[in-house]
């Protein structure tokens, strides 16, 4: 950040150097001689090592009377004024012979030169508000039209250079002039040099009106149309406002661009000089307040447009004299409200404001420009103006804080995209990751499910069927319309194998046997637990008969099986049902219950039909 600080600053010194250039040829102007009772001596001046001469000091001139070099030939009886050039209302009260500042005269200087004869120039600026120059008897050109009174005049406001050969060592300058219409007594010393000294300031102050001209233009459409492709920062609107308005003023003063091409009338040249420094003040506001957004508060910017709008209302419709009037108002408005803005930005500078630092540097150095010139208005020396270049160095340090305001949203906008990529990377990543483990967790819920289902279906001990399950297979059963028997098996004296082996050996003796029914059964029936030592028996068999021959072979085999676990056989008992459609299952178990209770009662190990 330092760096490109540095970086700025060498380019404003460099920039500084090259449009104050003007400012450093002129400063022999210190040493040159002063004119004294009308004649200037130049005998002595090296005009080739020394540079022009500004025709400051004594000048002669003749209130309300036009004298040609005849007449001073002649020699005229009329009262002559020593007046000091350059020459202001204060300077000229003493010298008027009247109250009023309206009036018209002959103003004359007669230079001598060295003896080396050559061709000069003259630069005539300001003098009055119209007039006709005369060098040596001849007339060299005029500004506007003069007059004897208000309506035979016109005002102009121009720069003029003349150029003529000098034949003799002697010179002689007469301006004609008048001003009935600004009442200003102005008269700005005329630059007198060789001709291509004369041509050369008249060439380089043009280049710089234009070169300004041409920056400003070029920075106020662009910033313009930065604002137009996005509007939620209206900086670069007020500053492109600000440039263009001072690229206009850049064509208006200076070398007077477009006021020494266009014979346009002085009272519209001067509204819309004035209307440019007042909007330009405003806009210039507001660019401050939207580039330290939140420093100012919004009364400073609806002072700043109110303040412009009004005074550039007024100046449309003012006479010059009230334009002056409005003109200090304005300034001491507007200074006031500048150096607020300094201070307002040294406090934005503390509590770490961006880009306060950079506005800051930049109205330091258009304040400095604007004092160097209000100094130069005060003299009325032919000092060349600095605000162009206060100006540019302004524009150049505002748009680079612009520029980089705009870099750092940019970098902002190219982070945040660059995250957004990664997390959305990321995201992508869990996602995936997401659909593999909810996979994962959907299999592994299912086999849970699928387990639970199972194990609730199954008896935990023998692995059979349990009491639920049976049923439901023999509901099934019954839906599907399949002839069926129904035995209830119960293990006889069980309760002595627990005693005798203990409930371990009585548990394995049941697995067993479970196993053991459960194969013989096969697919020619379902056998399930029924509770403790009991078991549900389904046969398909058509007839009870083979029913009977069914589960009795089934006694037998299990009478017949020898246990691990315990030294004795195990018989069961067997009660048997029929059951047909119009017995419900409940009814048909009980039945076999019954049975199973008569066989028990009859000495065990057997199988018994119920009754029917
Ligand atoms: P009977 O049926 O011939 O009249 O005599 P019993 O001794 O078998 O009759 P009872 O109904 O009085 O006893 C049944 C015994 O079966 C009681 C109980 O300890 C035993 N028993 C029931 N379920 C289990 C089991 O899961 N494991 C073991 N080890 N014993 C069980
Ligand atoms: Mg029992
Ligand atoms: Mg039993």
């Amino acid at each position: 950040m330092k760096k490109r600080y540095a970086i700025v600053c060498m380019i404003i010194v460099i920039m500084a150097l090259s449009l104050g250039n003007q400012k450093l040829v002129n400063r022999s102007l210190a040493y040159a001689p002063v004119a004294e009772n009308g004649i200037m001596d130049l005998s002595e001046w090296d005009f080739l090592k020394d540079g022009p001469v500004e025709l400051r000091g004594e000048w002669t001139f003749y209130f309300n009377t036009f004298l040609t070099h005849e007449d001073f030939a002649k020699g005229v009886d009329v009262d002559s004024h020593r007046i000091s050039i350059p020459s202001t209302i204060k300077s000229m009260n003493e010298k008027k012979p009247f109250e009023e500042n309206t009036f018209y005269g002959t103003l004359r200087l007669v230079i001598h030169l060295p003896k080396t004869y050559d061709t000069y120039g003259l630069r005539s600026e300001i003098v009055l508000t119209a007039y006709e120059l005369y060098v040596n008897g001849r007339m060299e050109g005029m500004v506007g039209k003069i007059g004897s009174d208000p309506a035979s005049g016109y005002p102009r406001y121009k720069v003029m250079n003349s150029f003529f050969n000098v034949e003799n060592n002697t010179l002689e300058i007469i301006y004609h002039t008048s001003d009935f219409h600004f009442e200003d007594c102005a008269i700005i010393a005329p630059t007198f040099g060789l001709a291509n000294q004369i041509a050369y300031m008249g060439e380089i102050g043009l280049a710089r009106d234009l070169f300004l001209f041409g920056i400003l233009l070029i920075m106020g459409i662009y910033h313009l149309s930065l604002y137009w492709m996005r509007k939620k920062d209206a900086s670069p609107l007020y500053f492109g406002l600000f440039c263009l308005l001072f690229a206009t003023r850049m064509l208006l003063v200076g070398e007077r661009f477009i006021p020494n091409r266009l014979d346009i009338d002085v009272m519209i040249y001067v509204r819309v000089a004035y209307i440019s420094v007042f909007l330009g003040f405003s806009t210039l506001c507001g660019f401050v307040y939207h580039t330290v957004y939140g420093l100012f508060p919004k009364a400073f910017l609806k002072l700043a447009w109110y303040m412009g709008g009004i005074a550039s209302f007024l100046t449309l419709f003012l006479q010059t004299k009230s334009i002056s009037v409005l003109l200090i108002l304005y300034f001491t408005i507007g200074f006031t409200m500048l150096i607020y803005s300094m201070i307002k930005l040294v406090i934005g500078i503390k509590n770490q404001y961006k880009y306060a630092a950079g506005l800051l540097f930049g109205f330091v150095i258009l304040s400095a420009t604007f004092v160097n010139d209000f100094i130069y208005e005060l003299t009325l020396s032919n000092s060349p103006s600095m605000i162009p270049l206060g100006i540019t160095v302004f524009v150049f340090t505002q748009a680079y804080i612009i520029a980089s305001k705009f870099s750092s949203a940019f970098s902002l906008a190219e982070h945040l995209s660059i995250e957004k990529e990664s997390m959305l990377l990321e995201l992508k990543h869990v996602n995936n990751n997401l659909e593999s483990i909810v996979e994962k967790r959907t299999q592994d819920l299912q086999s849970a499910l699928d387990e639970m289902a199972s194990m609730s279906r199954t008896d935990d001990l023998t692995k059979l069927p349990n009491r639920r399950s049976i049923i439901s297979d023999l509901e099934e059963v019954v839906k599907q319309g399949k002839k069926y028997f129904i035995g209830l098996i119960d293990v006889d004296n069980f309760k002595t194998i627990n005693d005798s082996y203990g409930h371990k050996a009585g548990d394995r003796v049941l697995i067993a046997m479970s196993e053991a029914m459960k194969t013989y059964v096969g697919s020619e029936g379902m056998i399930g637990r029924w509770g403790g030592e009991e078991f549900l028996l389904v046969m398909y068999e058509d007839k009870l008969e083979e029913a009977m021959r069914f589960a009795n072979g089934l006694r037998e085999h299990i009478a017949g099986l020898m246990f691990e676990a315990i030294d004795v056989g195990i018989t069961i008992t067997i009660g048997i049902s029929v059951c047909d459609d119009r017995l419900s299952l409940d009814h048909c178990i009980n039945q076999a219950d019954e049975a199973l209770y008569l066989g028990k009662r009859n000495g065990r190990n057997q199988c018994r039909q119920a009754k029917r």
